[in-house]
């Protein structure tokens, strides 16, 4: 591997494109039109132009990123997550162009891509899956039936689905068809395939992940689990490494993630998704994430592995041989705990709208066990194509705690003008005693949040203090430092 083509956009483009050029990897990074002034460009060597705005143009069109990749000389493309990230006949077209596509390989894709695959190979494997009905191309009323024998209530998905699209809890029998319509239609548009299943609703699970890396000599590691259970409409927004949940279930977890990947093939990094009843003290096999995930800072936090490093050293033929704890699957190689948080262009008290805009002024927080990782900076356009996630904070400290106090300190600096944030709401989280606790479930936000307002005073004219604070920024230090310490930026989030 000596040129790497990042076909993506945002932080995870920034993120491969540091582990790359550390690695001594020349480096090329594509953008759409919407992109031609976007960050991650500045980390690669190159960039090539691929297309308009829209996703189906540029960053999911595969014929003009292999394009960009033979006319660059590019040897290698990493796909990031969303978009080609787990299309595996994008993986397959790079294998045939003779590019090497970091992640696994299309054959193992196809095995664990769609849901209902992964937990047929699942149940072959011996990993326990959530009981339900999972034929591929069933209709309403295979479905209705298959409701009515998993038992009330139900979980509709769609077998393509991703980011927690297309996924209705069905309660009652009555309501079945109606919600089997929404899901359906909702999962064509997403992912251009309605197909649906259903299964057993767990009632106030936990979701737990582990994150592996494989290589094609046999060798798997589990670098443990990391807690997502905070969530939002299905979409993970905190995400923990370690979990503080069900110790006497991980070395069943471990081996039943490293049982499936073997079976699969599967080389790379990966994750596999698991729901857990802890009061049942049993876990549940949802899926695996054939790639790279958002969460994975958190695991490199707590392990000091770097996992998109190894992404690339097991491309390049490497020997898979992390320190022997963690090959072990002692937990001794844990140090610490480590808590990311999504930092989303929304605005929560306008049923978290997505929302756009230049970014008129933006302040990252630091000091030890801080780290930001985005794809945006000040003069940065937030635009509507894509996905609205700004930055990711992840802290490191000792205890969960001390992690915890760390990430409230680091979000009251996060200082972003321009759009709309969910910052306000972040901290209302973090500050809630059920979280502080640990004792949570997958329905938290939707319990205790439901009807959150920002009670923080209102902001004066936007406007004007955009303005104002763009102009300070420019003007040097010492009105940048009136502006990070003013109070009346505190809260214009
Ligand atoms: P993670 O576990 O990494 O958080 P998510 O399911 O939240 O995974 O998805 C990560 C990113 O990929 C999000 O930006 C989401 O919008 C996008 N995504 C997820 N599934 C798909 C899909 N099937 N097609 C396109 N994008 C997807
Ligand atoms: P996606 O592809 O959108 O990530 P997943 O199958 O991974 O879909 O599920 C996303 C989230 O939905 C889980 O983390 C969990 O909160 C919830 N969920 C999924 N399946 C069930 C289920 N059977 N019972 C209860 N909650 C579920
Ligand atoms: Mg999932």
């Amino acid at each position: 591997m000596r040129k790497l083509l990042v076909a993506n956009r945002g932080e995870i483009a920034v993120r491969i494109l540091r582990a790359a050029r550390e690695m001594g990897i020349a480096t090329v990074a594509v953008y759409s039109d919407a992109d031609a002034d976007a960050m991650h460009l500045d980390f690669a060597d190159e960039a090539v132009g691929i297309g308009k705005p829209e996703p189906s143009a540029s960053y999911l069109n595969g014929p003009a990123i292999l394009a960009a990749a033979r006319r660059t000389g590019a040897d290698a493309v990493h796909p990031g997550y969303g978009f080609l990230s787990e299309r595996a006949e994008f993986a397959e077209a790079c294998e045939q162009a003779g590019i090497v596509f970091v992640g696994p390989s299309s054959k193992a894709m196809r095995l664990l891509g769609s849901k209902t695959d992964a937990k047929r190979l699942a149940v072959d494997s011996g990993v326990p899956i959530v009981p339900g009905f999972f034929e591929p191309g069933s209709d309403a009323s295979t479905l209705f039936e298959a409701a009515d024998q998993v038992g009330y209530p139900v979980m509709l998905k769609a077998s393509a689905g991703g980011g927690g699209r297309g996924m209705r809890v069905v309660r009652r029998h009555e309501e079945f068809h109606h919600q089997l319509e929404l899901a359906g239609d909702e999962a064509l548009r997403a992912f251009g395939d309605g197909t649906m299943m259903v299964e057993k609703l767990i009632e106030r699970p936990r979701h737990v992940e582990v994150q592996i890396l494989a290589d094609p000599h046999g060798n798997v590691a589990c670098l443990f689990e990391r807690e997502c259970s905070i969530q939002r409409r299905h979409q993970k927004l905190v995400e923990e490494a370690p979990s503080v949940s069900s110790g006497p279930l991980w070395p069943e977890m471990r081996e039943a993630a490293a049982r499936l990947v073997r079976a699969a093939g599967y080389t790379g990094a990966g994750t596999v998704e698991f729901i857990v009843d802890e009061g049942a003290g049993r876990f549940y096999f949802l899926e695996v994430n054939a790639r790279l995930q958002v969460e994975h800072p958190v695991t490199e936090a707590v392990t000091g592995v770097d996992i998109v490093a190894w992404q690339l050293r097991i491309d390049r033929g490497e020997v898979l041989d992390l320190d022997h704890t963690i090959m072990g699957g002692d937990r001794s190689a844990l140090k610490g705990h480590s808590i990311e948080i999504r930092v989303i262009a929304e605005d929560p008290a306008m049923g978290f709208v997505p929302s756009v805009g230049k970014l008129l002024a933006w302040s990252e927080p630091r000091g030890p066990g801080i780290r930001v990782d985005t794809g945006f900076r000040k003069g940065s356009e937030v635009a509507r194509y894509y996905d609205s996630l700004l930055a990711k904070v992840i802290v490191h400290a000792e205890t969960r705690n001390a992690a915890i106090d760390r990430l409230r300190r680091a979000l009251l600096d996060f200082h972003i003008l321009g759009v709309k944030t969910n910052i306000a709401y972040m901290l209302a989280v973090l500050d809630h005693p059920g979280f502080r606790s640990g004792r949570f479930d997958t329905g938290f936000l939707e319990r205790e949040f439901a009807e959150w307002t920002d009670a923080s005073p209102p902001p004066p004219e936007l406007g004007a203090i955009a303005a104002a604070a763009s102009m300070e920024v420019e003007e040097g230090s010492q009105a940048a430092s009136s502006w990070a310490a003013g109070d009346r930026f505190r809260n214009i989030v």
